[in-house]
């Protein structure tokens, strides 16, 4: 990890234990609230930049177990974020007519134009953890796919499309907490499933998964950010500010005036 955006740098060897879910490098509570709203609305000012420039898309990329945050995230970044140019999708368990494709199409096609920020609420790498944790396709199969994610996403960089990744790192105790408060709190109730416990016991086939994702798809063009996020406040703040930063790194630029459209001529 080089920096406080806890980068994955490609190529090194990545060993999840290595990283503390709950570590908060640099900063303190205070500090980070405190840090949040300027970096949202800086947000949104890119992402309108973005929209103007049109030459640019975003796509978003958010990975996690059970409760890691992932909705939360969302909620909380983009806060400011006007709706005409993000739009978030969701992806769980593929239907008849997702499950009769490859695994990259129900993704591609939710990928986002040029001038968009597409926030894809788990993703492509499901194919490489939940399908590879449960045996839904034999090894030879998800072993091809790391391969077959850096082609896409190599495909997609090059056509304009900017891809930033972030695996949110939950310690298995702060899942335990989130989980049972589901359970106990009716407004969250909702997003319990009895299904999150037996994922939970795979916990460590799920951990395994990650790593290998995290050391196979790691790359100069899309590297992950293996965010520590047992405290919400510091997730949120590395999410703002390597999304920011990328987004800094495009120069995007307010169109030119076209010839004629200056002066006084709206009379
Ligand atoms: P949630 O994120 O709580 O809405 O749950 C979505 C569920 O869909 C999770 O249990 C995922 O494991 C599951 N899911 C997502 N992608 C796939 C996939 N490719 N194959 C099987 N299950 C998936
Ligand atoms: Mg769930």
């Amino acid at each position: 990890m080089s920096d406080h955006l806890h980068v994955a740098e490609p190529g090194k060897q990545f060993r999840l234990e290595h990283h503390a879910p709950e570590a908060t490098p640099g900063l303190s509570e205070d500090e980070g609230e405190a840090l949040l709203p300027e970096l949202r609305l800086r947000l949104d000012e890119l992402q309108e930049l973005l929209y103007a420039d049109r030459r640019s898309a975003v796509l978003v990329v958010l990975q996690g177990m059970d409760a890691a945050g992932k909705d939360g995230t969302i909620r909380s970044v983009f806060r400011e974020v006007g709706p005409l140019g993000c739009m978030v999708a969701n992806f769980g368990v593929p239907t008849p007519e997702e499950a009769a494709h490859d695994f990259l199409w129900r993704y591609h096609l939710q990928a986002p134009a040029r001038g968009r920020i597409a926030i894809f609420n788990r993703s492509y790498y499901e194919s490489v953890l939940v399908e590879r944790v449960h045996g839904l396709v034999p090894k030879s199969v998800w072993k091809g796919r790391y391969g077959a994610i850096n082609r896409f996403e190599a495909l997609l960089a090059a056509e304009g499309t900017v891809v930033v990744k972030f695996f949110l790192h939950v310690s298995k105790e702060e899942q335990r907490q989130r989980l049972q408060e589901r359970v106990d709190n009716p407004k969250k109730r909702w997003k319990f499933r009895e299904g999150d416990l037996d994922e939970r016991k795979l916990w460590d086939d799920y951990g395994a998964a990650y790593e290998d994702m995290v050391n196979e798809c790691s790359t100069e063009t899309a590297p992950w950010h293996v965010v520590p996020a047992d405290h919400k406040w510091y997730r949120d703040v590395v999410v703002a500010r390597a999304l920011i930063r990328r987004l800094e790194a495009l120069d995007l630029r307010y169109p030119e005036a076209a010839p004629g459209i200056v002066g006084t001529i709206v009379i």
